[in-house]
């Protein structure tokens, strides 16, 4: 008789090309933010022929407003819909939440790119296209996973949600709906790309503006005046020393490199208005990383601290301090102890499929992975196929064996982790 992980490994093999046929159908389907309407169709459609009970709902903003992890994308909510797959079980087991998004990144400068940003092409057992590997394909891997499962007459302890969701690229919006509509289960898969690597941690990112002000005067009369560009160049000294000197301070083991956690990006400078203008006002605008158990508050009040005691050391600054303001995205950190079960489960199930152990990473980008472990109180893990390296680039695609790898492993993990039976 054939194990449990045989029969799934076959169910899925047998379902290879409906798998890839239906990533380069969703890749063929543009979903930017305020566009996901078409693709989530579809994928409520997919999920009806595998009998799960299919929630369709808006994602109203004006519903999710007052939530403190609520981000407003500037988009409009009316045509944003959640999908949700639920397969009840008998209530004997745990139940799982299967998230993905929808939405993808614009393509930016499509001569960069071989064929068209939404070819969905297959070339050398690889899927290309915007959303192929951000996150498409892992999106696919949890509904045939599921789908794999049904085609053994697999039945359910404990009941599987998957959610097809809008809004993850800017801020988080669909998970955050399907959280507030009561979706809950005793662990989430997130199947973001992560080259098959457990990710239970990631760090956090706060959008920031920093306002110098200085003195304009005429630049031949430039002692009169206060110069804010040379003013802030101090301040953008003080903040790479802060970088550095929060990596000192703070640390975690689980990500590759202790120096990169929690970047501090400049990432854009307005200032002055003539070259012969002594400029009087300059404004920078970042991203500032937020550590793993480190609170938003706490990062915030890291870089005011910062900002304050440099503007000390100077005469001008005292008299005319800078300001620091907080504005758009503001994503907290987000962790799952290692040592918790649904980590060590999905890795036993990754284990069993590829023969090799997987690593555990921290990620230092945002994920929705934050909104299920500090808002759901749920333990979440990102894991799915492809590299997040080329998620936002040109030429962004996915290898197919990863899926398909993908697939098993969820499959085994929703019956590992659910339990039920096979009749
Ligand atoms: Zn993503």
């Amino acid at each position: 008789m054939k194990s449990t992980k045989e029969n799934i490994e076959k169910s899925v093999e047998n379902l290879r090309e409906t798998l890839v046929d239906f990533v380069q159908q969703i890749v063929r389907t543009p979903s930017l933010p305020n566009d996901e309407h078409t693709v989530q169709e579809l994928i409520a459609n997919k999920l009806k022929t595998l009998e799960t009970e299919v929630d369709v709902f808006p994602c109203q903003f004006e519903q999710l407003k007052d939530h403190p992890a609520f981000c407003d994308d500037g988009f409009s909510p009316d045509k944003r819909i959640d999908v949700v797959g639920r397969w009840r079980g008998n209530g004997n087991g745990r139940s799982l939440i299967l998230n993905g998004h929808v939405d993808v990144v614009p393509t930016g400068d499509e001569t960069l790119w071989d064929d068209s940003p939404w070819s969905g092409a297959v070339k050398d057992g690889r899927i290309y296209g915007r959303g192929s590997c951000d996150m498409k394909a892992g999106l696919s891997s949890g509904i045939f996973a599921m789908e794999a499962l049904k085609k053994l007459n697999y039945k359910p302890d404990g009941e599987i949600l998957f959610e097809s969701v809008v809004g993850e690229e800017s801020g988080g919006a669909g998970t955050l709906a399907a959280i507030e509509r009561g979706y809950s289960a005793d662990g989430a898969v997130i199947l973001e790309p992560t080259s098959l690597h457990l990710s239970p941690i990631q760090s956090g990112a706060l959008t920031f503006r920093l306002t110098v002000t200085g003195k304009a005067t005429h630049a031949a009369m430039k002692w009169d005046g206060i110069n804010a560009i040379e003013k802030s160049s101090m301040l953008q000294a003080a903040i790479t020393d802060l970088e550095k000197l929060r990596h000192e301070e703070q640390t975690h083991g689980f990500y590759e490199d202790p120096n990169r956690i929690a970047p501090i990006n400049l990432g854009t400078i307005h200032g002055g208005e003539w070259h012969s203008t002594v400029p009087g006002e300059v404004v920078v605008e970042g991203r500032f990383g937020v550590f793993p158990g480190e609170s938003i508050d706490d990062a915030r009040k890291a870089l005011e601290k910062a900002i304050t005691e440099a503007a000390l050391n100077d005469p001008w600054m005292k008299e005319n301090p800078p300001v620091v303001e907080w504005f758009e995205g503001q994503f907290e950190s987000g962790e799952t102890p290692v040592d918790h079960p649904l980590i060590e489960t999905l890795g036993n199930c990754h284990k069993l499929v590829t023969g090799n152990s997987t690593k555990i990473r921290g990620v230092t980008y945002g994920s929705d992975l934050r909104l299920f472990t500090n808002h759901g109180k749920m333990p979440a893990v990102l894991y799915g196929p492809g590299d997040v390296s080329l998620a936002h680039a040109a030429n962004e695609y996915v290898e197919i064996e990863e899926v398909i790898t993908a697939t098993k492993v969820i499959a085994l993990m929703i019956v590992h982790w659910c339990g039920g039976s096979f009749k």
